[in-house]
């Protein structure tokens, strides 16, 4: 039986956020159009307008995309958690009441940090199952060399999902799906079709080196297939929410797409012959891309691992 409500609210749903509202206070909708800044920000975060109902909200840790409904704001990510009053700010200068829903692309600290906030006062968190487990039992983190705790209970995720799910928030359809290993084992994109806009969180990589957190659970294979995935249930018209970095069309996404795919196809040999990312750099295998990295052996570093991981897909020989 699925998990995933088809409308709200829910029981108990009104009265919480009725007390959002209170917090919310008067917050006044922005007159905005496409592209046009809006012109309050708080602390650090600045506010852009995507379209007339989504707002992106950039400097909370990862970029938090804020979608008004009739029923209450819908969020994609909640930023890191030393930010989570500035966000709270920013929010009252953005159109809506209160917050009905929070999507998290994934379970990186950038991304969840204000779900304990948001979820104490009401708000309904989706996020792909993976991504669930890792906030409800906590984690080890590889590049701090320690453990993770869980997240207090109301910012786990109470909506969950394995491949694919769609919702209504107010009149806003939204739909979303799982993006296997892409960038960690629990990313999502969250689409917004009457606004032709898809958050991806950090599959997409327009401003950062790529991240594989192999450690994680994501690898190169995993991002080909997501981008993939990406465009085909994308139009010329579409635009994109990367975690990082502003947003970006179509195109843009192609390119990324085109580059993994190259990336994977280079590599794929050189693992093979069992060469070290130290040997691949040296090699040349990020040569005469039409991209370059912050940090190369970092990047090469982290695909190669991925690569090890998933052995038995590139040779079908080994299990
Ligand atoms: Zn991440």
């Amino acid at each position: 039986m699925p998990r995933v409500p088809h409308s709200f609210p829910s029981p108990g749903f009104s009265s919480r956020r009725a007390v959002l509202r209170g917090l919310a206070g008067a917050a006044v909708c922005a007159a905005v159009g496409p592209a046009a800044r809006v012109a309050r920000a708080a602390g650090p975060i600045t506010a852009t307008a995507v379209t007339a109902e989504l707002t992106l909200l950039s400097g909370a840790g990862g970029n938090v995309l804020v979608l008004a409904t009739d029923d209450g704001r819908v969020l994609v990510d909640s930023g890191a958690a030393e930010h989570t009053e500035a966000l709270r700010e920013a929010l009252k200068a953005v159109a809506g009441q209160g917050v009905a829903a929070l999507f998290n692309t994934h379970w990186h600290l950038d991304q969840v940090g204000g779900n304990a906030a948001l979820g104490e006062a009401g708000a309904a968190i989706f996020a792909h199952e993976k991504t669930r487990l890792r906030l409800t039992t906590g984690y080890y983190l590889r590049t701090e060399a320690r453990y993770q705790p869980p997240l207090p209970p109301a910012g786990r995720p109470t909506e969950t999902f394995f491949t694919e799910g769609a919702t209504k928030i107010g009149a806003q359809p939204i739909e979303y799906g799982y993006l296997i290993e892409a960038h960690t084992d629990g990313d999502i994109y969250v689409a917004f079709p009457a606004s032709n806009v898809i958050a991806a969180g950090d599959v997409l990589a327009p401003e950062r080196d790529p991240v594989f957190d192999w450690f994680g659970g994501g690898w190169l294979g995993g991002r080909v297939d997501a981008l993939a995935r990406l465009l085909e249930r994308s139009d010329a018209r579409t635009r994109f929410v990367p975690s990082y970095g502003p947003v970006l069309g179509r195109a843009e996404v192609q390119a990324e797409h085109d580059l993994m795919l190259e990336l994977f196809d280079r590599m794929v040999e050189h693992v093979r012959l069992g060469e070290t990312a130290k040997d691949m750099l040296e090699t040349g295998v990020l040569d005469g891309l039409p991209r370059t990295f912050t940090d190369p052996y970092k990047l090469l570093y982290d695909m190669h691992k991925g690569f090890w991981a998933h052995h038995n897909k590139l040779m079908p020989d080994i299990v």
